[in-house]
């Protein structure tokens, strides 16, 4: 039986990069505010078992693909050895450290966290089982969902085997298989498919569109395809699995599609990573007005209000993109708007990275979107063959280019791909936050040698002006901007 029941301002369900960014500033703001998840720390996913030990064993797998290709530059290391306990024990010491420092920020917040589960008795009530075991009714004036996500499983890719993995069990890294079949060639399935790769796994990719990362640009994905190409076994396009059977010595996968050359194949694992569905079952939903979309999101407004007024939703359970810095974002709207202060959800630039190797990154408008919505864009591109810097880290495989309003300059979307775009991306996103025009960037100094400086000349290449990319100068039309164009003329006279 519930006992007495407790009272709180503001309850959040799920403490991810959502909900524990929407906890903090509610209690900055002021407000009283109980986070309530099933680990003993606030981290979600993402923290636990997502973006930030995969980021760890990312950062393993580069270090060991530098080291390998150091002998292009006359330094041959021995072959490593990999001690995966001790690995094991690093990448958790990651994560330990992170959530240990949250359970921290929310003790010094004032913040209530409660380790267990909540679900909607009512539009202002919540039923919270502890992992004591105890079980009490929660009221609250708003509460915020911010459950999160979990991985798609397809029932013709369910198998009862340890062999079979999702995202969870193959960042656990119980073992280094010898071969490994990843299932989707999304962000998941590349990441953690390049990982087990520089472990020494012979890696197979399967994908069932004609190319990796549906999507997203084409010209972004074939830098990183060809990479790849070296470090997997195989990447099988325009392929699905049809059937999958546990063996003594591995899982038999059937293999079905137009380009299949070996129908039947064994792989000591499999890895699952088809995409991820919202967490909106078993919270009590159905007890309050919230409304569920077609696609399984919950409804939400520009503050992040569902159609029940005293419960937001935010980040992978309030629809795509499923990134924690949206639902970070997405949390401190909730929070403010709660607290009574004007505001929207509205960006203009969400970025995307990949943080594979060469990572892929872009923000705003993509040259894919822009086709299907039949925009008119100009795009310029500077390649990283150019590039000092990038000629320096022996990584000349990589772009940066501008998609740009052709009348007024201004920069709509920015795409890169290249070793550490997962960093560059941030100055593309405030571009495009700030309405830059392209002499914003042509215009700002960019340290040399670094690879920012792509930015800068990508931005030169729109005036047909790239100090380092020949290109005969571009006869622009006379609505482009005249102060951008007179001041590189100037910076030219100067310089
Ligand atoms: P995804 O949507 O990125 O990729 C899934 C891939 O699987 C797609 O390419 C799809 O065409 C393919 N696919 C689907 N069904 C298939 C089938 N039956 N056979 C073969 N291929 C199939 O999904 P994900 O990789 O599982 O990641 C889920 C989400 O998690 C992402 O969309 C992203 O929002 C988030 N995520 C982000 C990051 C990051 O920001 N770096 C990293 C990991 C995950």
């Amino acid at each position: 039986m519930p006992g007495t029941p407790q009272a709180t301002q503001l309850a959040i369900l799920g403490g991810g990069p959502g909900g524990y960014a929407a906890a903090f500033l509610a209690a900055d703001l002021g407000l009283q505010v109980t986070l309530i998840d099933q680990e003993p720390n606030p981290g979600g996913v993402c923290l636990y078992r997502g973006c930030i030990p995969s980021k760890a064993l990312l950062h393993v797998a580069k270090v060991l693909e530098d080291a390998r290709q150091a002998t292009n530059w006359g330094v041959t290391f021995a072959e490593p050895t990999i001690d995966v306990g001790k690995l094991r024990i690093w990448k958790e010491g990651v994560v330990r450290k992170l959530t240990g420092g949250l359970g921290d920020l929310c003790k010094r917040r004032g913040v209530t966290f409660v380790q267990g589960r909540a679900a909607f008795v009512d539009a202002t009530t919540l039923i919270v089982q502890t992992t004591q075991g105890e079980e009490q009714h929660l009221t609250f004036a708003q509460a915020i969902v911010a459950t999160g996500s979990r991985p798609t499983t397809l029932p013709h890719l369910t198998l009862d085997s340890p062999r079979l993995l999702d995202s969870t069990s193959a960042l656990a890294l119980s073992d280094i298989p010898q071969t490994l079949l990843v299932i989707g060639g999304g962000y998941i399935g590349l990441e953690m498919g390049s990982v087990y790769a520089a472990l020494g796994t012979q890696v197979s990719v399967v994908e069932m569109t004609s190319g990796l990362l549906p999507g997203v640009d084409r010209d972004l994905v074939n830098l990183l395809a060809a990479r790849l190409k070296q470090s997997l076994a195989a990447i099988m396009l325009n392929t699905t699995v049809v059937a999958m059977h546990a063996e003594p010595n591995g899982i038999r996968v059937t293999f079905e599609g137009s380009e299949v050359q070996e129908p039947q194949q064994v792989f000591d694992k499999v890895l699952v990573a088809v995409g991820r569905r919202p967490n909106v079952q078993g919270l009590g939903l159905e007890n309050t007005r919230v409304e569920i979309t077609p696609g399984g999101f919950i409804t939400v407004d520009a503050q992040c209000r569902t159609t029940e007024p005293t419960i937001y939703a935010i980040g992978d359970v309030a629809g795509e993109p499923m990134l924690a810095h949206k639902a970070s974002h997405e949390g401190r709207v909730a929070a403010r708007a709660i607290a009574g202060h004007k505001v929207a959800f509205e960006p203009h630039a969400i970025p995307a990275v990949v943080f594979t190797d060469p990572e892929i990154a872009w923000c705003g408008l993509t040259e894919t979107q822009a086709k299907q919505e039949e925009r008119a864009i100009e795009v310029a591109r500077f390649p990283w063959g150019a590039s000092g810097r990038a000629t320096t880290l022996d990584r000349n495989d990589g772009v940066t280019k501008l998609i740009l309003d052709p009348s007024t300059s201004r920069i709509l979307g920015v795409g890169i791909a290249g070793s550490g775009a997962g960093e560059l991306i941030a100055e593309g996103v405030l571009a495009v936050e700030m309405a830059s025009l392209a002499s914003d960037l042509a215009l700002s100094l960019h340290p040399h040698p670094t690879l920012s400086e792509t930015l800068m000349e990508a931005a030169e290449v729109f005036f047909g002006q790239s100090t380092h990319v020949y290109r005969p100068q571009r006869r622009r039309s006379s609505a482009a901007p005249r102060v951008g164009l007179a001041a590189l003329d100037g910076l030219e006279e100067s310089g």
